[in-house]
Formats: structure tokens, C-alpha cells, sequence
């Protein structure tokens, strides 16, 4: 293994998608203006991120821009990160999943599934590797196992393992993977109401995914959804506390905020190479929400 500075890399990558077909049909005015490869301007404020991604970039597009390099930097060593962040239906699912059973319409986390095999495939086969792999979601500030409950039905993964080291994850199953297509690929297909879910794999060290959204209605929210959208946006804001301290260079790194960065403490500071992938939408009816999520991002710059 590379001998590995201490050192921190955070990237933000903006990606928009097309209209849909209701907002074509309601009539809703497209509003990004796109300058250069990475400025865009949203109701006359302008952004600037490392990349910004226009509709028409293909998904390969994006994963090279995002992902590939750090895929190669995980192999060496450092600990690797990439998570999408936006309002519903901006796009993180189709930008972290995608379509699986697609070559052109896969996302960055079958992409990653792919190049670390592929890697190992071309390395001496006398060279032994594990790869394990966990795969949860934080909801409420309480951690689901989305594998709990698979593993045993399934032959090619044999191997169970308690996560040790983060006392919060001590039930969280770690499963072991021989090829890329059993369970690293199954369970993505099965994800559930997530809001916010961690995708974590590793060559050790780890490399989790993970996808964002903070969910206020437009029509307001009550009672229990309430309390859903205010957990939520607690753990967001920590993180972006997490992220512009570690952007700053600070001293004082607040992981312990909330759960969900005690957990990321790991894979965020250090040696890591971390890429936020902010998800927007590029309707008029949207403004707002897409001016804030361009704000988280630009928050970590
Ligand atoms: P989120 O996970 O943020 O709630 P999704 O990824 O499910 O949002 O996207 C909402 C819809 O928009 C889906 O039907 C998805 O296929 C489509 N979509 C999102 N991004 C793109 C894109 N870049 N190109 C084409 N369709 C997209």
C-alpha cells in the first residue's frame, strides 16, 4: 500500500436534471443558465462548483468526472466518499443507482462495483482480497440494516461480521461479496423510503455512498412529518458543519453533532478523498429549494 499523506480532498459537482414531463406539461419555465464548465446562474445568482453537469450528461459522463478517480485513490489507500445531495426527485437516486441492468444507464455506485473488480480481476490471482460490504439506513437518528435478513438466503455470501469499531453500528451487518453482481448490486434494487441511506463498501479502507434529501413539502408538514423533516435537517446541517469545517482547514472537526457524522468521522477526515454530488432540478417552480441546495454545496467550497 502507497504511503498516504494526511490530507483532505472535498469536491462539489453540480448536476441538473432535464424538465419532466409534468413540468413540460404544466409549462414551467427553465430556469439555469449555464456558464462554462463549472458556473451556472439561478434566478440571477450565480454558482460556481468544480463541475457543473447540464441535463444531457450521460451518466458514464459523471462518473468519470466524479467517481473514477477516487475509486483509483481508494485502491492506493486513502478512505473515499461520495454522496448526492438534493430535494425529492432531483436526481440522487438516478445519479448514485441509476438503471443496473443498463451499460449506458448506471450510476456511480455499480460503476465503483464494477472498477474494483475489474481491478482485482487484473491483479496477480495468487494476491488475496476482501471486500465487505454494509448497507444501512440513518432514519429518525436510528440505524436500519437493509442486508439484515438477506444474507443468510444468499450462497455466494458466506461471511457475516460485526462492524467493531463504531459502537452505534454494532448490529450492522458487513457482508462479504465474490463477484460484483450478487449482493452489492441486490439490495439497491430493494431500497426502501430512504431518506437518508449509506451505501458502505470497502477494500479497507471504506468507501460509503450515500444520498441526501430533506423532505418539507411544499403544502407544509405536520405533526410526525414534521418531526421526520426537522431530524433530517438536523442531520443535514451537521454535516454541512462537518464539511465546511473540514473545507476550512478548522481544528475542531464537529463529527459528534449527530449521528450520522460519527459514523461518516471515519471516511470524512483523514486521508479522504470526498465528491458531493448536488442534485437539482431545473423548473422555475423549484427555485427556492434549488437555490438552498446550491448553497449547501457551495457552503463546502
Ligand atoms: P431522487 O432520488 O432525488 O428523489 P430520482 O433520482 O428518483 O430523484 O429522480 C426523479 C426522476 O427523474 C426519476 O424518474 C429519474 O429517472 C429522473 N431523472 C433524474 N435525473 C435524471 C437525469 N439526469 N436524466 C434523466 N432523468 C433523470
Amino acid at each position: 500500500m502507497a504511503d498516504v499523506p494526511a490530507e483532505c480532498t472535498i469536491k462539489v459537482m453540480c448536476r441538473f436534471r432535464p424538465l419532466n414531463s409534468s413540468e413540460v406539461a404544466r409549462g414551467d419555465k427553465y430556469i439555469p443558465k449555464f456558464q462554462g464548465e463549472d458556473h451556472v446562474v439561478v434566478g440571477s445568482k450565480p454558482f460556481q462548483f468544480d463541475r457543473v453537469f447540464q441535463p444531457n450528461t450521460t451518466q458514464e459522463q459523471v462518473y468519470n468526472a466524479c467517481a473514477q478517480k477516487i475509486v483509483k485513490d481508494v485502491l492506493e489507500g486513502y478512505n473515499g466518499t461520495i454522496f448526492a445531495y438534493g430535494q425529492t426527485s432531483s436526481g440522487k437516486t438516478h445519479t448514485m443507482e441509476g438503471n443496473l441492468h443498463d451499460t449506458d444507464g448506471m450510476g456511480i455506485i455499480p460503476r465503483i462495483v464494477q472498477d474494483i473488480f475489474n481491478y482485482i480481476y487484473s491483479m496477480d490471482e495468487n494476491l488475496e482480497f476482501h471486500i465487505k460490504v454494509s448497507y444501512f439506513e440513518i432514519y429518525l437518528d436510528k440505524i436500519r440494516d437493509l442486508l439484515d435478513g438477506m444474507s443468510q438466503a444468499d450462497p455466494l455470501c458466506y461471511m457475516v461480521e460485526m462492524e467493531k469499531r463504531f459502537p452505534s453500528l454494532s448490529n450492522v451487518i458487513q457482508t462479504t461479496c465474490l463477484t460484483h453482481d450478487n449482493i452489492l448490486l441486490r439490495p439497491l434494487k430493494d431500497s426502501v423510503a430512504k431518506k437518508v441511506l449509506l451505501f458502505k463498501s470497502s477494500i479497507l479502507p471504506e468507501g460509503p455512498c450515500l444520498s441526501l434529501s430533506s423532505q418539507v413539502s411544499k403544502t407544509g408538514a405536520e405533526g410526525a412529518v414534521l418531526d421526520e423533516a426537522k431530524n433530517i435537517n438536523k442531520s443535514l446541517s451537521s454535516l454541512g458543519n462537518v464539511i465546511s469545517a473540514l473545507a476550512e482547514g478548522s481544528g475542531y472537526i464537529p463529527y459528534r453533532d449527530s449521528k450520522m457524522t460519527r459514523i461518516l468521522q471515519d471516511s470524512l477526515g483523514g486521508n479522504c478523498r470526498t465528491t458531493i454530488v448536488i442534485c437539482a432540478s431545473p423548473s422555475a417552480y423549484n427555485e427556492s429549494e434549488t437555490k438552498s441546495t446550491l448553497m449547501f454545496g457551495q457552503r463546502a467550497k
